[in-house]
């Protein structure tokens, strides 16, 4: 029997263990900033499969987990990503299944980081896990990196692990994550967000012309930001060699000044998260937007305020080859699983894998089939999906890695 139908076989008989892990990730609750439980479990997991663990912990709470494998030959190196913190849990009378259940219902698992990436977590460990019980030595090195603040920039997650040189001499990254199954993603937006701050004077509304009210102030800001906004989002740029066209995103996502019902309010808050294709730099995005606020204050002499990047809060644009050995390995891995050759593609998101490329310059992939709802109630995944994924990972790693 071949490796790969070795592999099939294994996985098919242990549904119910990979199912287990899957329920206890969900269990484990790990919203960002709070990863250390979560970061034992993995750390653990890991050690049962004889891999060599080191937790990296940047602050308190924020538990990363980096495991080794050390191949026969060393050749190729692969960097196996996952992160596990999630978003919060939501108003808990909008699910079906509470959020940290891990309920089985209707063929699915159901909670919190289901797709969103606790499946990535499961199934990377899983599929490991039936390559090693089976006695299978691959060829190349694998460093798996568990991770923490994927939902919120990765500073305390894979950005510090690429900051401090892990990702050093390593060939190729993975990104093992939820996803529709269509497509294998080889780019993505760069993303920044910016911090605006209004300011006005505070009075008692019966005082209102002792006021300089920066609520209406913002308002008017807002106002020629969105037209900025409306060129913005219809820029487009073809991904070359794929069917994608990745888009630039502009949108103010928060507006908030008030003191009390009776005052004048004195500071208006605002954010704008901008996303931004090759067709773009981040120095434009700011320039773009700097130059809409300075306008507002040439026009206005009572406009006052200030506009900064947030430096904690941002990813890299990512963008790698459509025919890299990585790429060739997840199609073909998936073709034998769901029955066709997911395409490359990109994508209007960002994420971890911008802080790889960006800084290496090395071919990247990521593949998932558990669907796509996350961010929202009732995140969950097809259980059949779960297994799928374990699956095409573990031929992944026989293909790209190697046998003797
Ligand atoms: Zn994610």
């Amino acid at each position: 029997m071949s490796y790969d139908d070795e592999v099939l076989k294994y996985i098919d008989s242990h549904k119910s263990e990979i199912i287990v892990l899957m329920q206890s990730l969900i269990q484990t609750e790990s919203v960002t900033g709070n990863e250390s439980r979560i970061g034992a479990l993995m750390a653990e997991e890991c050690r049962k499969d004889g891999l060599d663990v080191e937790l990296v912990e940047p602050a308190k709470n924020r538990t990363n987990v980096v495991a080794r494998y050390k191949g026969t030959t060393g050749n190729p190196k692969v960097v196996m990503y996952s992160h596990y913190d999630t978003v919060a849990l939501g108003d808990p009378t909008t699910w079906t299944h509470p959020a940290l259940s891990g309920e089985i219902a209707d063929g699915q698992i159901w909670g919190r980081g289901a797709n969103d990436d606790k499946v990535g977590t499961c199934c990377l460990t899983m599929a490991f896990r039936a390559i090693r019980e089976l006695g299978i030595k691959l060829k190349g090195d694998i460093l798996f990196t568990h991770v923490a603040d994927e939902e919120k920039g990765g500073k305390f997650g894979f950005k510090y692990l690429m900051d401090n040189g892990f990702g050093e001499g390593y060939d190729y990254f993975f990104s093992a994550h939820g996803g529709s199954g269509q497509t294998v993603g080889i780019a993505a937006n760069g993303c920044r967000r910016y911090n605006i701050i209004v300011y006005g004077r505070a009075a008692h509304t019966a005082r209102v012309e002792d006021g300089v009210n920066a609520v209406v102030k913002a308002a008017e800001l807002i106002r020629r930001l969105q037209v900025l906004a409306y060129e913005v989002n219809k820029r487009e740029y073809p991904l070359p060699d794929t069917d994608t066209i990745m888009k630039s995103r502009f949108s103010i996502n928060k507006c908030v000044g008030y003191v009390s019902p009776n005052t004048v309010p004195d500071r208006c808050e605002l954010i704008i998260d901008r996303r931004f294709t090759p067709l773009e730099t981040w120095e434009q995005t700011e320039k773009e937007i700097k130059k809409v606020f300075d306008q507002c204050k040439a026009d206005d002499p009572e406009f006052c305020g200030e506009v900064s990047m947030d430096s904690n809060d941002w990813y890299e644009l990512s963008v790698a080859p459509t025919d890299s050995s990585i790429v060739k390995s997840i199609q073909d891995a998936a073709e034998k699983i769901v029955g066709f050759k997911p395409k490359p593609a990109g994508g209007s998101h960002s994420s971890d894998h911008g802080f790889w490329s960006s800084k290496y310059h090395k071919p990247f992939a990521g593949y998932g089939i558990s669907g796509s709802i996350s961010h929202a109630s009732n995140e969950r995944t097809k259980v059949e999906d779960v297994i799928k994924t374990t699956k095409v990972y573990a031929l992944l790693m026989l293909d790209l890695l190697g046998t003797n």
